[in-house]
């Protein structure tokens, strides 16, 4: 298929699929009741979101791959569009919103000044005017989606030099299509300077790593991955992505950066969306550059698939900040994913209404805390107020109030709630088995759970057949009770993330785990130390009897570290070299690296001194982890 068709029906499937699948029940009444109720509040909306989305269209890919002007391209009707086809088996403001994005394409921003290239991909790129060329922020996920996005900028604004790159954060999203547009410079773009966040590097390649599988294997529910039935679905490994280091990592919490002649003003804004990230500020085009930090959505305190929490305080305060440094004079805002927001007084608005979405999460949360609340009753009790509420920015269509409340809870308390029962609990399968005892066997529990379904009761009667279905994993009825009632609530929810995670459920209930070849394979350019960490993670450490001590050199990049085994644990050094090792291993990084990825085995590459049958026995229990592990069953 040719490149650039491929890249415009990417940003299709990321609209979710909502054709019903016939697997799954009809929307009960009790749902579409729920999804009339929505519609209404959806139309006092209005369309100002969908005239942002759209404004400054210049043109796009059409379906052949040839790049068009916008009006030659098939064009959404106008905003009222959404209500002439609202799919029975979808939150009305979902769908609302997923009209609302528009095209794929080119956008100007301010004439002559910003550009950018949206829908291509799921992140932006955003072209930035300064004397004798432009200024890219962000690349996207992907070197082929960046290259196109190149293309049509120097199609319609004209052939202009790349000045420099920013990142602005360490999410793949925003760097790993950097070869696109290095590669569309001389000299594939010797010398273009890359400026990003203070430890842009290290967190970018550390974040995730060592928990990476799970969070892979969650993330395939939190982004529907498998929710389409006649595509494997898409992945953000499928293109080429990379990771290339900035030529300049910030250094200063606020810091002007001149580049050919206009000046950046950054404000770093790290450990809230991102470790490592900056907001942009360009005084010549008073526009701000929002990173993740401001989007049209509730984003997450904590993301479904798993990461570490963030810190809706923190978050909050770095709004704030940018409002009192610029609040006065910005006159456009832009972010690096969706549409754009022109005017003072509308950027103010979205800033603000955003600043106070996380203080306020994040507050109300610790008021209950204060009051005894534990998180699942913080997570029903808390509300938005109506002005924070009824503004479209802050709507759940990613992040959920109930979840990113229970995460700030976390913050501060860990995931105990203090109740007695909770500290030392049984396994879901050991409860699910008393359970079901004790409302009198499988057919009674299953009786019970059907009156909750036909009540419309969806929550409890998946959380008695949850119980059910991991202690009798093999009921068919029960797992089919349980699929519904995860649909119907998927088809209730506002949130993608929430939607796509009980369609996934449902779908994994009847249709079993759809595996792919997997690959362990660790990335070499991880540090020393951090990759032996990763390893540790899955050391397979119960199955040793041996206090082994080894020295590792890395011929190429001069990494050196000690590896230790002791009490079945494997610990490391890295820059330090024992000197009474058992063991000394020699190759290069890359060759070490797949080694102890187990994607290849001892041979002449290595120089190795000591007794090898150790090494090798620590070797084999390096295992691969299982990226389709069960998630709705034991
Ligand atoms: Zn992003």
């Amino acid at each position: 298929m040719n490149k650039k068709i491929s890249l415009l029906l990417l940003s299709s499937a990321l609209v979710m699929s909502v054709s019903a699948q016939s697997y799954l029940p009809a929307p009960s009444l009790y749902t579409k009741a729920h999804n009339d109720s929505i519609a209404q509040i959806v139309e006092s909306f209005g369309s100002e979101d969908f005239v942002n989305a759209n404004r400054g269209f210049i043109g796009g890919y059409d379906k052949e791959g040839k790049i068009v002007k916008a009006n030659k391209l098939p064009k959404e009707k106008d905003w009222n569009y959404w209500k002439t086809k609202i799919p029975e088996n979808i939150n009305p403001s979902l769908w609302h919103y997923i009209h609302v994005n528009g095209p794929a394409g080119l956008f100007e921003v301010l004439p002559d000044q910003i550009y950018q290239v949206r829908g291509l991909d799921i992140g932006s790129v955003t072209f930035v005017k300064t004397n004798t060329g432009y200024v890219v922020i962000d690349v996207t996920t992907n070197e082929e989606a960046a290259a196109a996005a190149y293309q049509l900028f120097t199609h319609f604004v004209g052939k202009h030099p790349v000045k420099a790159v920013i990142y602005t954060h360490s999410h793949g999203d925003h760097y790993a299509g950097i070869q696109g547009i290095l590669k569309s410079q001389p000299d594939n773009g010797a010398g273009i300077p890359i400026i990003a966040p203070s430890k842009f590097f290290e967190s970018a390649i550390g974040e995730n790593v060592i928990a990476g599988a799970p969070m892979g294997r969650r993330a395939t529910y939190q982004f529907g991955t498998f929710l389409n039935d006649d595509a494997d679905g898409y992945s953000l490994t499928s293109r080429h992505g990379d990771l290339i280091p900035a030529t300049q990592e910030l250094t200063e919490d606020e810091q002007t950066v001149k580049i050919d002649g206009v000046d950046f003003d950054f404000l770093q804004t790290p450990n809230t969306e991102a470790v490592s990230a900056t907001i942009v500020y360009i005084p010549k085009y008073k526009a701000l550059c929002q990173a993740d930090e401001v989007i049209h959505t509730m984003h997450n305190l904590l993301t479904p698939r798993g990461a570490k929490i963030r810190d809706g305080l923190a978050w909050s305060k770095y709004l704030d900040r940018a409002l009192a440094k610029w609040g006065k004079e910005v006159q456009v805002s832009f972010g690096q994913h969706q549409w754009p927001v022109w005017g003072n007084d509308k950027v103010n608005e979205l800033w603000e209404k955003q600043r106070d979405l996380y203080r306020y999460i994040h507050d109300q949360t610790l008021y209950f805390a204060n009051q005894g609340y534990t998180p699942s009753e913080i997570a029903n009790a808390i509300k938005l107020p109506k002005s924070l509420q009824d503004y479209m920015a802050n709507r759940e269509y990613y992040g959920k109030l109930s979840f990113n409340a229970r995460s700030q809870y976390q913050l501060y308390f860990g995931f105990f709630d203090g109740v007695p029962v909770n500290i030392d609990p049984l396994t879901p399968t050991e409860e699910g088995k008393e359970w079901v005892e004790a409302i009198g066997g499988v057919e009674q529990a299953l009786t019970v759970a059907q009156k909750a379904y036909d009540n419309g009761k969806y929550r409890w009667a998946a959380t008695l057949l949850n119980k059910v279905v991991f202690a009798y994993p093999n009921h068919s009825g029960a797992r089919k009770l349980l699929a519904d009632s995860y649909a119907q609530l998927g088809y209730q929810e506002e949130s993608q993330i929430f939607r796509y995670y009980y369609l996934a459920g449902a779908k994994e209930l009847l249709k079993g785990v759809k595996k792919k070849e997997t690959k362990s394979q660790l990335n070499p350019k991880l540090g020393i130390g951090l990759l032996f960490d990763v390893v540790g993670s899955r050391f397979n450490g119960d199955k040793i009897d041996k206090s082994l001590t080894i020295n590792v050199k890395a011929i190429d990049t001069g990494e050196v570290a000690t590896v230790i085994l002791k009490n079945n644990a494997l610990s490391n050094r890295p820059n330090v070299l024992s000197d009474q090792p058992d063991i000394v291993l020699s190759a290069s990084k890359k060759d070490i690296v797949d080694l102890f990825s187990r994607n290849t085995k001892l041979n002449d590459r290595f120089t190795i001194s000591g007794n090898q049958s150790d090494l090798q026995s620590i070797l084999d229990l390096i295992e691969t982890p299982d990226y389709y592990f069960n998630i709705i069953e034991p």
